[in-house]
């Protein structure tokens, strides 16, 4: 069964670059008879508002998308982020981390030469709070930012893989396979808790994809990196991982991105000004 799935977050309008992602997911459900589930990822309760989430339902009937109700929304699933956190607490790979942002971009600006700095979430973290061996005997701390020790998850000959239908940013298609050394120094050791928030995005997502079924991610190749990290997450968590889609991005004409501040390409933008749901999918070239 071929079931995906758009999962925005309620923190701004749907803009363009977000009507391409969940028209194109849909359409691949339907010429596959399958399904298209809406996720609502409200995990960050800083940012999610609920007339967000209103006009998110609102957008997508508008583009002529249905789903199945009700929706799987990120602020009910606070259990099984905790069960599967105290899981890899118990593993001993996990750690808390009390750096802010600004020791990490000390500690990172003098890299050794040849040593990526950035990674798919910004600096790669330079394992300042790591320990020498994770211990796993404590209790799991709560409220604390945790990440994940690469080096205690994996062995560097490692082999993952997925199964790419799209293509990542520089062509990446058909099986994409990446060892543990290059999680090691590519990716690192990613956030998966936040103090304020019950999970951080590569752990809801892998969490939530498995809960639902989701057989294929169709999604913007921004995350293609990601995917590694999230692969490595379903090994340790002993989750399936499903086939992904990474697609183009939609950029302005000048190239950029389209960001979700940039309100003046709101999906709701476009229906004031009387643009017709067909003239969109046409803009879209899709
Ligand atoms: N909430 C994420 C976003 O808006 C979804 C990412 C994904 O599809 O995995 O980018
Ligand atoms: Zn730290």
């Amino acid at each position: 069964m071929f079931r995906t799935r758009f999962a925005p977050s309620p923190t701004g309008p749907l803009h363009l670059g977000h009507a391409y992602s969940a028209i194109h997911a849909h359409d691949m459900a339907m010429a596959a008879g399958g399904q298209f589930l809406v996720r609502i990822e409200d995990i960050d309760t800083s940012r999610a508002r609920e007339h967000w989430e209103a006009q998110i339902y609102d957008d997508l009937s508008w583009l002529g998308l249905r789903w199945p109700e009700p929706v799987m929304r990120q602020s009910d699933r606070t259990a099984a982020y905790a069960e599967a956190l105290d899981q890899l607490w118990d593993m001993g790979v996990l750690y808390a981390c009390t750096c802010s942002r600004r020791d990490i971009l000390e500690a990172a600006s003098a890299p050794q030469e040849g040593v990526p700095v950035h990674g798919p979430d910004g600096l790669i973290y330079p394992g300042t709070c790591r320990p020498a061996r994770t211990a796993a005997q404590r209790d799991r701390p709560v409220a604390a930012t945790l990440r994940l020790d690469v080096q205690a998850s994996l062995m560097p000959d490692d082999v993952f893989s997925f199964i790419e239908t799209g293509s990542g940013p520089e062509g990446e298609t058909g099986a994409i396979r990446f060892s543990g050394r290059q999680v090691i120094s590519d990716i690192g050791d990613v956030v998966l808790a936040r103090q304020s928030m019950a999970a951080a995005y590569h752990l809801a997502v892998v969490l939530d994809d498995a809960a639902q079924g989701i057989s294929h991610v169709v999604r913007g190749q921004d995350l293609f990196e990601a995917t590694k990290i999230h692969v490595v997450l379903q090994r340790l968590l002993g989750l399936p991982t499903p086939v992904y889609h990474h697609h183009r991005l939609i950029r302005d004409e000048s190239g950029k991105r389209l960001a979700k501040r940039d309100d003046a390409r709101a999906i709701s933008a476009f229906r004031k000004d009387g643009v017709s749901m067909q003239e969109l999918r046409e803009k879209l070239a899709l």
